[in-house]
């Protein structure tokens, strides 16, 4: 069987943040699936055909690219960020795995993207420079409950945590739960920031603190990052602060 499935990240923005690789395995494709946002985001190339779907169609834009590569095409299916991170590639994996048998035959390869966690901290210092974790808060696909216990333990064990995923307008609690959830392990004043759309035009990047991170604007396109209690910021005159987890931690007090 010649077909082949790529799974491609195209980083959190525009072209600056797609890798070499991932720039020439969307010219090897001859077709494109992805959520049409993503899609819109790469080039017209002739030739190559797009079948946009809508963003929760995971399962099935998984299906469709695996059928076209099943045929001897090369289909490929593009994600934001990372394909391995809260996307796309996790779907396909799941799809050959219930799928027919045939489907291990295909040549499957999974091309890395910049995820929005390492774009937004890259904005703001090294927010990420000790243990962390990263956590979607969509409960579209997972127990509320679970969210819970999640963030207790992450914060509880001294993670800095990233959280994807923080609101849609079907989920509009969530997020004010999770911050009062983690300010049961963490002070007030633990460093949190909200990188929006980074890597594009209309990019935001705020620094607030836990006691106020619940009257601080974000939506689907915001990645938040919660401090850990070793976190700092350091302020700058006219500047966004840096905001940096230090790789030493001297004593247990998570
Ligand atoms: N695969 C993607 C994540 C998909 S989940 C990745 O690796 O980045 C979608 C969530 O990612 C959004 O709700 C938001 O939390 C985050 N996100 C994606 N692109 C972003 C960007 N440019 N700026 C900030 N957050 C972003």
């Amino acid at each position: 069987m010649s077909g082949h499935l790529a799974v491609i990240g195209l980083g959190p923005g525009d072209a600056r943040y797609l890798t070499p690789e991932a720039d020439a395995a969307l010219a090897a494709a001859d077709a494109l699936y992805g959520y049409g946002p993503y899609l819109d985001r790469v080039p017209a190339r002739p030739g190559q055909s797009r079948h946009a779907s809508d963003n929760r169609e995971e399962r099935p834009r998984a299906a469709a690219a695996l059928h076209h590569a099943a045929q001897g095409a090369r289909a490929a299916v593009v994600s934001g960020g990372d394909p391995g991170v809260f996307a796309m590639a996790a779907a396909v994996c799941e799809e050959i795995e219930w799928g027919p048998e045939s489907w291990r035959a295909l040549d499957v390869s999974i091309v890395p993207g910049i995820t929005a966690m390492l774009a937004v901290a890259a904005r703001i210092g090294a927010p990420l420079g000790h243990d962390f974790c990263a956590l979607s808060l969509s409960d579209n696909l997972k127990p509320w409950e679970l969210i819970e216990r999640r963030l207790d333990a992450a914060a509880g064990a001294g993670f800095v945590i990233a959280l994807y995923n923080p609101v849609s307008r079907a989920r509009p609690w969530q997020l004010g739960t999770a911050f009062e959830r983690l300010r049961r392990h963490l002070p007030a004043s633990t460093p949190v920031i909200f990188g929006r759309a980074v890597g594009r035009a209309d990019e935001r990047v705020a620094v607030g603190t836990l006691d106020v991170a619940a009257t601080m604007p974000a939506d689907m396109a915001t990645l938040i990052i919660v401090g850990s209690r070793e976190t700092r910021v350091i302020a700058r005159a006219g500047r966004l602060p840096l905001v940096y987890t230090p790789r030493a931690v001297a004593e247990v007090n998570a």
